[in-house]
């Protein structure tokens, strides 16, 4: 087993399914810690503080950042969004796999911080399909999908700077091709200091 849990962020265009696929990945498998970010957006039908997001006011996110209790932080769509510290600091520890749903500038300061860290990109198969899937999903006004899609183009500049590409055609299909690619870290040599330090030791001492 590799010295502690594999930190993997998965980014998306909005609507490509992230969301969904968390909520499989964390029902099907229990190594998985899901970061639940801090947002100064209102919750969608059906979300629940402390669940999907902490649901937070300008006051409030702006007290977190001057307490450096953020890892990363960055601004979506007219709305701030940040990763708490504690949290992921803890599960990492406990060997538990943490997984950040963030977009893209926020993935390349974890990136920056933590270099092990492992990029995920999800997209959805083509871009007639990911506008059925934002309008279908009914969450958002024509105008935020359109700011939405806007936001798309720029992301899809920086698709090339992640480690693993997922389409989220086949739902099973892309949760457990995300779980392979996660779990094929914990073999990575840099992940495993603490085994080549002790069979350094052993053969030393043999
Ligand atoms: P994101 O979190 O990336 O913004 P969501 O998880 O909210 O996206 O998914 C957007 C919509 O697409 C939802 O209505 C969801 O049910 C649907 N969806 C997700 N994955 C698939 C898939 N593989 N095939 C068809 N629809 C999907
Ligand atoms: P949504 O409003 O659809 O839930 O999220 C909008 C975007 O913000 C998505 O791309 C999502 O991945 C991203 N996001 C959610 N939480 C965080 C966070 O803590 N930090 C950053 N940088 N992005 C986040």
């Amino acid at each position: 087993m590799s010295d502690q849990g594999i930190l993997a962020v998965v980014s998306g265009f909005s609507g490509a399914g992230k969301g969904t696929l968390m909520k499989e990945l964390l029902r099907r498998y229990d190594n998985y810690a899901l970061s639940v970010s801090a947002t100064t957006r209102s919750p969608r039908e059906g979300e629940v503080h402390g669940r999907e997001y902490f649901f937070v006011t300008e006051e409030e996110f702006d007290r977190l950042i001057r307490e450096d209790q953020l890892i990363e932080y960055a601004r979506y769509v007219k709305h701030s969004y940040g990763t708490p510290k504690s949290y992921v600091m803890e599960q990492l520890r406990a060997g538990k796999d943490v997984i950040l749903e963030i977009e893209i500038q926020g993935a390349l300061k974890v990136k920056k911080q933590f270099p092990d860290t492992l990029l995920l990109f999800v997209s959805a198969p083509d871009v007639a399909e990911l506008k059925r899937r934002l309008v279908g999903r009914g969450s958002e006004s024509e105008e935020v999908i359109r700011e939405r899609l806007a936001r798309a183009k720029e992301e899809a500049e920086g698709m090339a700077g992640y480690d693993y590409l997922l389409i989220n055609d086949d739902l099973d299909a892309c949760v457990e091709e995300m779980h392979r690619i996660i779990q094929a870290q914990h073999a990575r040599v840099s992940n495993n200091q603490g085994f080549i330090e002790r069979i350094r030791r052993e053969l030393a001492e043999c």
